[in-house]
């Protein structure tokens, strides 16, 4: 049988992003040939480094390259260089210009616990040992797009910023779906966090979520103010299987819910639309204050690749045989400065990448 073609464009960014892409591609090349994969790689222009080449964060051939292609790898923007630029100039306008052009409305982002990297988490083994939780996020609405928004001068003379947070109901129900879908897929219960008792906005969120749940009967749903959400994420996150939450909301949930883990340099999240290429990306930043000098953890750009093989392509095998390859590095007892601990040995970003294609070459059977 001919072997499946995908065309897969590349969005290295600025800092330590070409390094850890280098780490990933080699990875999926790797396990492409494995499992007959044949995949079309083509590279483009994001963020600082298209500033730079380009004059603005998202060129238009960027993103209708993404658009012809079957999912976007993004390792991460940003910089220095690039801070003090209007806010229309800024690398991170070209993020979400990417995630309006793509219509990606749901971010995935999990927060599972290895059992190789407890002792990173900052809170007690019994606390986070076995957390395993999906933070589903809306991406493309609420407060970060909602209209009005700027600042404005008032009769008076003085200066009021706005931001208007608003969903529609079909913008709540449909990441109402993903997020039951997702729930399903794992441990079967779903949490919904608004703050329901100050906001309109979430009263409406709520009530929807309410009335999406008859749809699946067999998905346990609960709902929790977001204050008290924070709280039970860092008391005890074990309670939570899958979350679902606005915006703003799971911006700053997803984030907390991501330190539990300890490093900040193995998460990897997916972001989809209702139909086209998703965006698969880690959630860390650039790290421009390690950039260049081969020091960055590649593994979340290489679990982001896994999510794309996962929820972009389809091909949960290869997925599952890169994600076994991430724990047997991890055994062997490989490890970064971000995740260094005592007894293992420490490594560069291009020497963990070989040791990613040692164990790709020998999986675990
Ligand atoms: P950051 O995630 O880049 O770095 C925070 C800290 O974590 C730094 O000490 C960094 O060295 C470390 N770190 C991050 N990733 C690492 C990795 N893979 N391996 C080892 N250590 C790692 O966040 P920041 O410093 O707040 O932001 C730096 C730049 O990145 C800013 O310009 C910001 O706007 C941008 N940013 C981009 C994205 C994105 O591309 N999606 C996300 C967040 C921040």
């Amino acid at each position: 049988m001919a072997a499946q073609t995908y065309r897969i464009t590349l969005l290295s960014g600025d800092g330590i992003g070409p390094e850890i892409m280098t780490v990933a591609v080699a990875v999926l090349k790797a396990v492409g040939q494995q499992f007959d994969l044949n995949f079309e790689f083509q590279e483009a222009l994001m963020g600082g480094a298209a500033i730079d080449a380009a004059g603005e964060p998202l060129p238009a051939e960027t993103l209708e390259a993404c658009r012809n292609s079957d999912a976007v790898l993004l390792a991460a923007i940003g910089g220095y260089k690039w801070d003090a630029l209007p806010r229309h100039l800024r690398p991170e306008t070209g993020l979400l210009g990417l995630r309006a052009g793509l219509g990606l409305f749901a971010n995935l982002r999990p927060a599972k616990i290895l059992p190789q990297l407890i002792d990173a988490s900052s809170l007690k083994r019994e606390v986070v040992e076995g957390v395993d939780i999906m933070v589903v996020r809306e991406l493309t609405g609420g407060v970060y797009f909602g209209q009005p928004k700027g600042i404005f001068t008032t009769e008076t003379g003085e200066k009021r910023g706005v931001n208007t947070m608003a969903y529609t109901e079909s913008e709540i129900d449909r990441i109402g779906r993903v997020a039951f879908e997702a729930a399903r897929k794992r441990g079967s219960r779903l949490c919904s966090v608004d703050k329901a008792n100050v906001l309109e906005v979430s009263q409406l969120w709520r009530d929807r979520i309410t009335q999406l749940a008859t749809e699946y009967a067999d998905v346990e749903l609960s709902h929790l103010y977001v204050d008290n959400a924070a709280m039970q994420l860092v008391r005890a996150p074990k309670q939570f299987d899958t979350i679902v939450t606005g915006n703003l909301f799971g911006d700053i949930l997803s984030d907390a819910a991501a330190m539990l883990t300890g490093s900040i340099g193995m998460l990897p999240s997916a972001s989809l639309g209702a139909s086209g290429p998703g965006v698969f990306e880690p959630v860390h930043g650039s790290a421009p204050d390690i950039a260049g000098q081969d020091k960055a953890n590649p593994l979340a750009q290489v679990l982001s690749a896994a999510m794309l093989l996962r929820y972009g392509l389809n091909q949960s095998a290869a997925a599952d045989q890169v994600e076994q390859a991430v724990l047997t590095v991890l055994d062997q007892g490989y490890r970064t400065g971000d995740i260094m601990a005592s007894g293992c040995q420490a490594v560069g970003t291009q020497a963990m990448g070989e040791a990613l294609l040692r164990a790709l070459e020998q999986p675990v059977q």
